[in-house]
This record gives structure tokens, C-alpha cells and sequence, in this order.
């Protein structure tokens, strides 16, 4: 019988995540499919009745569910747990277990380069869900220290007190403080700015080949912030790579196989 698997949230219908996974069942002759669901914030509870009563194989949780989705597990992998968000879910004969790919896909690029995180500065722009996710990652790294900087600055202090919570050593600072960014080993935008093409959130003059700098904005690839910074020579590591290691570790974890991450690089990038 087909296996069925999801993504939800709201919006959901330019989610890429349908394009990537049904390229990877393509290219592995998988008999799966894997389709977008609206379930909009409060109506939760009803929209897993309905994904449990077509025998859901997995599901992917997006804005604005990640967190509500914590309430309808029956188990939670210790990321989860640590993060207090899932992106993940598994369905077994109607038990529901939840991870969060999130960490590890945005930790994967960084290691994939071979790029040291111990012991480094990291400048974080943003204090929303994503940056959540990213905190523990720079946690689980130990990171030297994280400078949080978002336009909310009360935002940016809970979000501040969960990295203290992690071991981590941070600090905050208002957006518009964050002019020197250069002086921070990576550099990470977790804004949407970027997202309809607005000029990068922060100066990039002194930015240069000793930083790293990560936008998880993924559409478009080439954000100011990211095409200033290749300009300067820094490394630059681009949104979509993060969306392909969730996915890929959101594959492995429903399949148990390798993900063909070429077939399911090559459909996201067909899509730019
Ligand atoms: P979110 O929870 O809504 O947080 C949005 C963040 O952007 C907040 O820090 C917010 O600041 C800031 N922001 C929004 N508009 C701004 C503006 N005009 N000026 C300054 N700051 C502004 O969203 P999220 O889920 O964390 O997602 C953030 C971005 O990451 C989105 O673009 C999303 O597509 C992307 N993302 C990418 C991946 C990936 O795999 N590559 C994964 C997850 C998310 P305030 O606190 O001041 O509102």
C-alpha cells in the first residue's frame, strides 16, 4: 500500500518540502507520496484526527504548529524536548513520536565544510522559531559565546535566558547596535528579512574572508546579506542547504535509508 506523508502548517502552499521528498521517493523507487495540508493555528487537534484516519506514514510540522504539536505526542526525541519544538512527527499503528531535524540540518552545512564552531563567536540576527533551533545547535557545538541581536529586544532576552539554560554564554544587543559584525566567526540570519529581497539586516563593510555567514532565508538564494558577503570574501553558507538537511535527516529517520540528497538538491534548486 502507498505511504502517505505531510507537511502542515499555515501557509503551506508554496512549501518546497513536497518537491523534495517526492523526488527522493522518485529516486528510490520508494511507493510513497508526500502532500502539503493547511491546518491553521487552533485547529490542531482536528487536523491530526484527520491525518491519523488516512493512516498518515509521517508528517512534517511548519509555522505556526511547531510548538503546539509538542501537546499531541506520545513520545519526544531528546531535541525535541531541549528545543520545545517539533518538525517531525512518525506514525506508528497511531502513536505519534516527534523529533526536530531542525538542529542537526543547520549544524550539517557547517560541518560539511569542516568549519570549527567550538570555541568561536557567533552573532545571531533574529529571535524567532527558527533561532531556537539554532541556539541549540550553537549549544550542542559549544559555541564561545552568541550575541543575540533582534529588532524585539524581549524577544531576544527569552530567548537569551533558553541559551543561558543550554550552558551557553550570551548576550544581546539591539539590531541596530549590530555594525561591526565582522568582529563575530559566524554570522547568522534567522529574520525573514531578505525574504522579499529587502537590503541585508545589517552593515557588511566589515565583513571579510575571517567570517562565516549563514541566511536561512532560502528564497531567494542569493540574499543581500549573502551576495555582500561573497563580495567580501567571507564563506557563505546558503537557507536552502538547512531545508535540505531537515529533510534529508526527516527521510532518514521515516525510512531508514540514506537520502538520495543529490536528487532532492537538484528538484530545490530546479525550483530557484
Ligand atoms: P518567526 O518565528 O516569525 O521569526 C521572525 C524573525 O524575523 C523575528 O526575529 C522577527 O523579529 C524578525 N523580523 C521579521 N520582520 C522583521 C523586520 N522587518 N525587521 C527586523 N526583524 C524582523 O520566523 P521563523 O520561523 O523563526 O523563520 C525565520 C526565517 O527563517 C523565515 O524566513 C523562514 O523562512 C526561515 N527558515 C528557514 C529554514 C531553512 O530550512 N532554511 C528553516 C526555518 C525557517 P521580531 O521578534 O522583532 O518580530
Amino acid at each position: 500500500m502507498t505511504k502517505t506523508f505531510a507537511v502542515i502548517g499555515d501557509p503551506i502552499d508554496h512549501s518546497l518540502s513536497p518537491s523534495i521528498h517526492n523526488a527522493a521517493f522518485r529516486a528510490l523507487g520508494l511507493d510513497c507520496t508526500y502532500i502539503a495540508y493547511r491546518i491553521p493555528r487552533g485547529e490542531l487537534k482536528a487536523g491530526i484526527e484527520s491525518l491519523q484516519q488516512i493512516k498518515i506514514a509521517g508528517f512534517n510540522v511548519t509555522v505556526p504548529l511547531k510548538v503546539e504539536m509538542m501537546n499531541f505526542l506520545d513520545e519526544a526525541s531528546q531535541e525535541c524536548r531541549i528545543i520545545g519544538a517539533t518538525n517531525t512527527v512518525s506514525n506508528n499503528g497511531g502513536r505519534l513520536t516527534g523529533y526536530n531535524t531542525d538542529m542537526d540540518g543547520f549544524l550539517e552545512p557547517i560541518k560539511k565544510r569542516g568549519l570549527e564552531i567550538n570555541g568561536h563567536d557567533v552573532l545571531l540576527i533574529g529571535a524567532g522559531g527558527a533561532a531556537r533551533a539554532i541556539i541549540a545547535g550553537f549549544a550542542k557545538e559549544r559555541a564561545r559565546k552568541v550575541t543575540i541581536a533582534n529588532r524585539t529586544t524581549r524577544r531576544a532576552h527569552e530567548l537569551a535566558r533558553f541559551a543561558s539554560g543550554l550552558g551557553l554564554q550570551v548576550d544581546v544587543i539591539p539590531l541596530d547596535a549590530a555594525q561591526s559584525a565582522g568582529q563575530y566567526r559566524f554570522i547568522v540570519n534567522a529574520t525573514t528579512i531578505g525574504l522579499g529581497g529587502e537590503p541585508s539586516p545589517i552593515p557588511t563593510k566589515t565583513i571579510g574572508s575571517q567570517n562565516v555567514v549563514y541566511d536561512i532565508v532560502y528564497m531567494p538564494m542569493n540574499t543581500d546579506l549573502i551576495a555582500r558577503s561573497k563580495k567580501n570574501s567571507a564563506t557563505v553558507i546558503y537557507g536552502y542547504e538547512m531545508l535540505l538537511g531537515q529533510a534529508a535527516l526527516a527521510f532518514e529517520i521515516w525510512h531508514n535509508l540514506k537520502a538520495p540528497y543529490d536528487a532532492m538538491k537538484k528538484v530545490l534548486l530546479g525550483g530557484f
